[in-house]
């Protein structure tokens, strides 16, 4: 009689394609006995299965279809397990008007086996057995080559980290966010827009650490970060343990991923320092001159350089090319290698990122010029005077160089003659953020004044000025669908919305201060520094 009680003993899921999104398989549970009621009790072996209806009762006869959905998205990276559903039943009879329990509790167990999981890198079976009990779990690292595994939440299967969609389904979207690839601007170009459209006030989603400390020789010295394939990394000085780091955290959670200790211990410079990524290569230059090439997925070297010492800005990774500015010179490496490519010497030292922008690369330095060189050839393509050196990057936006000298004074360059095309003035106390472009098609510039100015990117004509902060504005800031972030010298996060309502967004240690080269966005996540040694993750909200 039992044995009719089920239709099936394994729902084997390797076999099953998602419907709307969803992994399915129904499961037929009929009460076989004339005369008796059955009461039914289902168990998931974990929250990556629903069961529905998990609890019901069966008249003579009667059958009930069971619902089991894959939920991948409710499972931890090694949770999906081939395990059991265990099924509780128990018959009752009326007699007498009472229904009495039948001999005994039933009890069935029915295997489940989570989609199949071969590595998307090399192939390998990311099975793990677990010697007890001979089962097998899905594992957040493939161990063959090393690859970082992220379950699709729709169907479960394995991806890689740099996926956007699903491989078993394109319809499965793994995420959306664009990438932050470089310090300051996103890109290197120093220009990238995202478009989520994000509020104006922020909230701490998780910082590292988590509290700042008290202990003077244990406060963390951040560089600026930057965030790809849904990893966060961001270089610090640490100064108890006499060490330069970088560290990978997963984006969403702050979850550690990995930490590489830099070989030379003078580090990334904090203020205007910033690191680049180009493919899976993650870039870093010591202020010293050493240079790492780092797996930012998987968190391993893949090759070290050196240049002269006194790199004092952030470096620029565009497909093969890492141009980092060392002294008074542009050293480009082939981004795959480390081989040198070209040493291209200017007339001043260059305090801010080079930006790299159709193979060519522009850079601000302080003898007053903006110069731009062929990445192609190495030649030397133009050289234009200001009235002013540079602590802020050059930005390449709608065919347009811009760079705003120490001065005040906003330049707007051909990219291919560097003739200037217009000027104006942000004031004279000038500033050592970079301009940034706003997806309402303005530049955005902050400045030491407090002020933030919005121009016109065609003319330089000011749309709108407006003072933020009571102290100077020095970090680049970063904007997402019209809404701008800005840190300042009082240690507090700020935000310009759409309609240019300016508002305190988070607050972080009195007597800190935001000076890091720039801030970061990836989705609706904020990423920052202070002086107070965190680095923030910050959610923006309405
Ligand atoms: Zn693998
Ligand atoms: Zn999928």
């Amino acid at each position: 009689m039992n044995d009719t009680l089920l239709d099936r003993v394994e729902l084997d899921f390797r076999q099953v394609a998602p419907e709307s999104g969803r992994s399915r398989i129904k499961l037929k549970v009929t009460n076989p006995d004339p005369n008796s009621i059955l009461h039914v009790g289902l168990k998931a072996p974990g929250p990556w299965l629903d069961l529905i209806p998990a609890q019901f009762a069966l008249g003579p006869g009667q059958h009930q279809s069971v619902v089991a959905e894959l939920r991948p998205d409710n499972s931890s990276v090694d949770g999906m397990t081939a395990s059991d559903i265990t099924l509780y039943a128990q018959y009752f009879t009326i007699q007498n008007g009472k229904a009495v329990p039948g001999p005994g509790d039933i009890t069935y167990e029915i295997h489940v086996i989570p989609p199949h999981s071969a590595c998307p890198n090399c192939g390998a079976e990311l099975g793990r057995t677990d010697s007890a009990t001979g089962d097998t779990a899905l594992i957040g690292e493939c161990r063959k080559c090393g690859e970082r595994i992220k379950l699709c939440p729709i169907c479960g299967t394995p991806n890689t980290w740099v996926d956007r969609v699903c491989r078993q389904n394109p319809g499965h979207i793994l995420r959306t966010q664009k990438d932050w690839q470089s310090s300051p601007g996103g890109s290197a170009d120093h220009a990238l827009i995202p478009g989520d459209r994000l509020g104006r006030h922020l909230a701490r989603a998780w910082s590292v650490p988590f509290f700042p400390t008290t202990r003077m020789n244990a406060i963390l010295e951040w560089s600026a970060a930057v965030v790809s394939y849904g990893i966060v990394a961001c270089a610090n000085l640490d100064p108890e343990r006499g060490i330069a780091a970088i560290s990978g955290y997963e984006a969403a959670t702050g979850v550690p991923l990995w930490e590489i200790e830099l070989r030379d211990a003078s580090g990334i410079y904090p203020d205007r320092g910033g690191l680049s990524v180009s493919g899976n290569l993650l870039f870093a230059a010591t202020v010293g001159g050493m240079v790492t090439a780092i797996d930012i997925i998987r968190g391993v070297k893949r090759w070290e350089a050196r240049t002269e010492a006194g790199v004092y800005a952030g470096i620029s990774a565009s497909g093969d090319n890492v141009v980092i500015p060392a002294g008074s010179s542009l050293y480009v490496l082939n981004s795959t290698t480390g081989d040198q490519k070209f040493v291209l010497p200017l007339k001043g030292k260059i305090n801010a990122a080079p930006a790299v922008s159709t193979n060519r690369v522009f850079a601000a330095s302080d003898d007053c010029a903006i110069t731009a060189f062929s990445l192609e050839t190495g030649a030397l393509l133009w050289t234009t005077m200001t009235d002013g050196p540079f602590d802020a990057s050059p930005m390449v936006y709608a065919e347009t160089v811009y760079s705003v000298s120490t001065n005040g004074t906003v330049y707007a360059m051909s990219p291919e003659t560097g003739a200037v095309l217009w000027t104006a003035s942000i004031g004279t106390r000038g500033t050592a953020a970079s301009p940034i472009a706003t997806s309402l098609n303005l530049l955005a510039i902050v400045g030491e004044d407090g002020f933030i100015h919005l121009l016109d990117p065609a003319t330089g004509h000011t749309v709108r000025s407006k003072r933020v902060a009571n102290s100077p504005l020095r970090c680049t800031p970063a904007s997402s669908g019209g809404t701008i972030f800005l840190g300042a010298d009082d240690g507090c996060f700020y935000s310009v919305d759409q309609d240019f309502n300016t508002s305190l967004a988070y607050e972080t240690t009195p007597g800190s201060r935001i000076v890091s080269a720039g801030l970061a966005i990836y989705g609706d996540l904020i990423f920052g520094t202070s002086t107070n040694g965190l680095l923030y993750a910050l959610r923006a909200t309405e």
